[in-house]
């Protein structure tokens, strides 16, 4: 018998592997933060000895799932402000409180709740672009998630830096220091188009080059945008930042919704991949992206809860509940984005989207041990027809019971191991209540 650390079972495991393979009444055997393989129970069983078996009957097993784009410690101003269009829902309640509050402190502390939601609803790994790198990568470490962590660049003075000299010094010295890390990948995140002028956007491209990491950007999210680009430069925002060379597959570029057909081409022509951000889109009535078009065209698009201040949660299975059924009716195609498809697009293209494609994305032999175990054993899966289905259109986050991030069980029966998270909790409340005084005082 061969000594594994882990073995968990399961009625279904979907690998998400090339074949995209189900294996029934399966099983995973993990030794370290790999997985050393994926087969029969009974062959599991056989072929290994380990000190610990978790799941069993009524289990899925799944690839953990892949948030491409986010804002995570934009959890603490969750619900602030809603229903409000986009440019007030920012100049009037976001941007002031963000000036007011944020602290590598606060945004170490807001870590934490968003990555106990994140790994709670099946999440193992996401892409952020915010304030304080450091305190990002550090508290997502303390809980145990991976996390790909933006260094952001922006034209203009913010609470990261002052000059331009500043936001690429910064840069560099972030992504020295985490490169190389075990969970954190260090990236460089030039905000979007009309936050960063060419030059930065191809500056910033080039120590991504330089490090080999992958860059994050905000693309064609909103009307105004387009237009005000097109003022500036004479172009449309992928136009622009094709004629200068920025476009290619390095590039993780969120929402991309008002694109003409000649920059869809342009898009799947650079290899971009592209996050799509459904439930934030729909929130601030930013549009909603052509991603049945850009599927046909070969473009890899991945799932993004974006902040919480704009979602309100950060659910992947909530994401892609919604992206299934409102492409569906968008092209008139009950067909279009179907539930296998959405699972691909929120595991293993997510991870490859991210340059993690050769780490995680799909349960297989030599791969990072980053498992989902969910509960089917519930009045709203019954009955079982097809596995896929369950996921995308029935399963909720409250399903999740057990959660591996590189081979460590970082929730288990729907606890967090990693930390206390009572006292994650109590801190979120804590600051809230900081927060939503001064709110009430700077409105009265
Ligand atoms: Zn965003």
């Amino acid at each position: 018998m061969e000594p594994v650390d882990l073995i968990i079972k399961a009625d279904y495991v979907l690998t998400m592997d090339r074949g995209l393979t189900v294996v029934e009444k399966g099983a995973i055997a993990v030794r370290g933060d790999k997985i050393v393989r994926v087969a029969r129970e009974e062959e599991i069983s056989n072929r290994f000895s380990s000190p610990k078996t978790i799941g069993g009957a009524g289990r899925v097993a799944f690839p953990g799932l892949v948030n491409t784009h986010t804002h995570a410690a934009m959890v603490y101003f969750r619900g602030l402000a809603d229903d409000l269009p986009l440019k007030i829902w920012l100049e009037e309640h976001i941007w002031p409180a963000e000036d007011r509050w944020l602290s590598p402190e606060f945004v170490g502390d807001a870590i934490e709740l968003a990555c106990l939601e994140m790994l709670a609803s099946g999440i193992t790994v996401y892409n952020d672009m915010y304030f304080f790198g450091d305190a990002i990568a550090r508290s997502t470490k303390k809980l145990g998630m991976r996390a790909v962590v933006g260094a952001g660049i922006l034209d203009f003075p913010s609470k990261s830096a002052i000059t331009t000299e500043e936001y690429f010094t910064n840069a560099e010295e972030f992504i020295k220091t985490w490169v190389g890390d075990e969970l954190i990948v260090p990236n460089i995140a030039p905000h979007a188009p009309y936050t960063c002028s060419p030059e930065n956007m191809m500056r910033a491209k080039k120590v991504a080059e330089r490090y080999n990491v992958p860059i994050h950007v905000h693309l064609s999210e909103t009307q105004w945008e387009v237009g005000e680009v097109q003022k500036r430069y004479g172009k449309t925002p992928i136009a622009l930042l094709d004629s200068v060379g920025f476009l290619d597959e390095r590039v993780l570029a969120a929402h991309c919704i008002w694109l003409t057909d000649e920059e869809l081409a342009i898009l799947a022509g650079r290899k971009v991949n592209v996050s799509h951000c459904i439930e934030s889109n729909l929130k601030l009535a930013s549009g909603i992206a052509p991603v049945v078009k850009m599927l046909q065209a070969g473009i890899r698009v991945t799932f993004g809860t974006d902040g919480a201040a704009s979602n309100n949660d950060l659910s992947i299975l909530s994401e892609i509940a919604t992206a299934a059924k409102v492409h569906k009716a968008m092209s008139g195609d009950p067909t279009a984005l179907g539930a296998r498809q959405a699972m691909l697009m929120a595991t293993r293209w997510g991870a490859e989207a991210l340059g993690l494609g050769g780490i995680t994305g799909s349960l297989e032999a030599g791969k990072a041990a980053d498992i989902v175990l969910a509960g089917l054993h519930k009045p709203h899966l019954m009955p079982l027809y097809n596995i896929y289905s369950h996921i995308v259109y029935s399963m909720n986050s409250s399903d999740i019971e057990t959660v591996l991030v590189n081979g460590d069980i970082v929730i288990e029966d729907r606890l967090l191991k990693t930390a206390d998270a009572s006292e994650i909790m109590a801190k979120a409340v804590s600051w809230g209540r900081r927060i939503r005084e001064t709110d009430r005082c700077s409105q009265s």
